[in-house]
């Protein structure tokens, strides 16, 4: 079969490998779409040593398994399934967990996939090929910071920064689950205008430092939005940290010091709101649907990558 190879310096390169054997207690995926993830974008740069890709929808191809046949999406975490977190059914904080799909074992950039069994997710019959893989990253990341912060801010005006495709999501989340006014920080042309067209008010990073917000959603990763929304969340407001970067750097200054308010970090989602991330994807389906602006395969994932980078894309799929 044939995978992506990460190389570094922004270079994929096609290679051929023995297809996947499934382990024990594992299935064979055929892979049918792959979405591109910022997140992507470190093993683009440094170059990785297993197949990237980790928003994997495929039909599983192992005869005699009762999910033969059957399409399904991949859970990232590999999780044990017994340890008090899992229990607990936080499923993407288990203890035990050392492998994420797509990061410390192969992912999807690639024809087939060995995918642990506790890791298919079912993709109900109404739900498209090219929009399933929204219900990982874009949906279930998004909505499930939302849940978080919903436990202490239960509406309002909602600021996200950053319009990649989680904030994307965040802010068709955040409409789906009733918070009518948000507004977004983007300064890419692009995102900023298909936020913009999703209902979200555009403020430039000056003109929201001078607001406050209830929630304020922070999906760029980037220590000015970080900044900007701790000094712009409200008092007993809530800000979710959804971006991710290798460090913080934030000024500690009287505007974040003398304010109560809610630092909410969130990683992935449980398992167990699959079917809840169903009903927001069945809710605003031909919105979710124009997230995906672009498909490629093999031969084209570096030129697509590219155009992500430079934020010219919203949502791309790799469909081998
Ligand atoms: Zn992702
Ligand atoms: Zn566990």
């Amino acid at each position: 079969m044939r995978a992506a190879r990460f190389e570094g310096a922004g270079r994929i390169t096609p290679r051929t490998a023995d297809p996947p054997r499934a382990a024990p207690g594992e299935v064979l995926l055929r892979v049918m779409a792959c979405a591109l993830c910022g997140s992507d974008l470190r093993p683009l740069r440094q170059g990785w040593p297993v197949t990237p890709g980790h928003e994997i929808l495929g039909r599983v191809a192992q005869p005699g398994h009762a999910w033969d046949g059957r399409r399904a999406l991949v859970y990232i975490p590999v999780f044990c399934g017994h340890c008090p977190e899992c229990v607990a059914g936080h499923t993407q904080l288990c203890r035990n967990a050392t492998d994420l799909m797509g990061w410390q074992r192969d992912g999807g950039y690639a024809e087939a996939v060995s995918v642990p069994e506790q890791c298919l997710l079912p993709v109900p019959d109404d739900i498209p090929d090219t929009l399933a893989p929204l219900l990982l990253d874009t949906i279930g990341t998004a909505a499930h910071g939302v849940r978080l912060a919903h436990r202490v801010v239960r509406g309002g005006d909602a600021l996200v920064l950053g319009a990649g495709p989680i904030g994307l999501g965040a802010i068709l989340v955040l409409r789906g689950m009733g918070f009518s006014r948000v507004s977004v920080v983007e300064p890419g042309a692009y995102r900023a205008d298909f936020a913009a067209s999703l209902g979200a008010q555009r403020l430039t990073m000056e003109e929201a430092a001078t607001q406050r917000f209830d929630l304020v959603i922070e999906a760029s990763g980037k220590d000015a939005a970080r900044q900007l929304g701790l000094e712009s969340v409200a008092p007993m407001g809530a800000m979710v940290q959804l971006g991710e970067a290798d460090a913080w750097t934030v000024n500690e200054n009287k505007a974040i010091r003398r304010k109560d308010f809610f630092l909410i970090r969130s990683f992935y989602f449980p398992i167990g709101e699959h079917d809840a991330n169903i009903a927001l994807l069945r809710g605003a389906r031909d919105d979710y649907a124009r997230l995906v602006d672009a498909t490629a395969d093999l031969d084209g994932l570096e030129a697509l990558f590219g155009a992500f980078a430079r934020g010219e894309r919203l949502k791309p799929l790799f469909i081998p």
